[in-house]
Parts: structure tokens; sequence; C-alpha cells
């Protein structure tokens, strides 16, 4: 019976149950680092089904946002989801600039306008009053210091010292 289903590339024991695609097995969480059942092949997920809260589940989604807006620019877009998550611990999940916000926003420190793509160097942590997302870095380099900005880099630099290309 499964047999059968698998030629067709996909199980379903019930109606509306989800099961894995067969090849589609092998996928290791980026926070546990387990291998877990991915449901479908061209899903976009880092998470096990464990470590899929809705916390970084929203993160993921915005990682997967800022990657396409920087590929729709022909940006670089080197960013691997792991480095994100080890940018917000560094800041605490807040604000890099202010350390005080909220995280409401990805930066990029040079903006995607500015030609920056969505790389472990150049994207932080950011609230909205230092980040006005209507306007971009030109409204931010007014509310943020270029001594701030300069900062931040110097700290994203620190942090990903040596290991800054995708792994
Ligand atoms: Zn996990
Ligand atoms: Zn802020």
């Amino acid at each position: 019976m499964i047999q059968v289903f698998k030629k067709a590339g996909f199980m379903r024991s019930k109606i509306g149950e989800r099961r894995p695609i067969d090849g589609s097995r092998d996928r290791f969480c980026v926070v546990c680092e387990k291998m877990y059942l991915a449901y479908s092949r061209v899903e976009i997920s880092f998470l096990c089904p464990d470590c899929c809260t809705p916390k970084l589940r929203k993160e993921q989604n915005r990682y997967i946002a800022e990657m396409k807006r920087a590929r729709q620019h022909n940006l670089p877009t080197t960013l691997v989801f792991k480095q994100w998550l080890r940018v917000l611990e560094y800041f605490n999940w807040s604000c890099a600039y202010c350390k005080e916000g909220n995280l409401d926003v990805m930066d990029h420190v040079i903006s995607i306008k500015d030609n920056g793509g969505t790389e472990a160097l150049n994207v932080v942590p950011c609230c909205y009053s230092c980040n006005n997302k209507d306007n971009g870095m030109i409204s931010k380099e007014k509310r943020v210091s270029l001594d701030v900005i300069n900062a931040v880099r110097e700290e994203l630099a620190r942090l990903f010292a040596g290991h800054a290309s995708p792994c």
C-alpha cells in the first residue's frame, strides 16, 4: 500500500494528514542540530517541530523575506539563518543601535538602497525609532549617529571574526 503512494512521490495515510515526502528526511534543525522530518521538499524550513516556536518561526520568515529582498536587487545573500540567530543572541534580541528598543526589523547596516546585501556582517536587529521603514537608511542616519553605526559594524566584525562566510 505504502509502496504505491511512494511511487507517486508522497504519502498520505488519511485525508488531511500530512506525511514527510520520501527523500526529504535528512534535514537538520539549526537550533538543536537534530535530524527532523520535513513535510515538504519545497517548504523552506530550518527548524524542527520542537524548535519551531512562534518567536523563531517569525525570525525564519523575516530571514526569508530579507533574503528575497536582496536577491530582487541582485545583492549578495550569503547570510545563513543560524548567523541571524547568532546576531540576535549577541544583541539580546534588542535594537543594536539604541540597545533598548525592540527587535522590530532586520536592519541592513549598509542599506539595500546603497547596495548592502543580506550578509552576516550587514544585518542587525533594529527598532522602529532607529529605523524608519519608509525612508530607510537616510532617515536612520538622521536618527542614529555615524559613530553608533560604526560601533555596531565593529561589533559585527568581532562576532564573526574569521568565519562570516556561510558554512
Ligand atoms: Zn530543533
Ligand atoms: Zn533602536
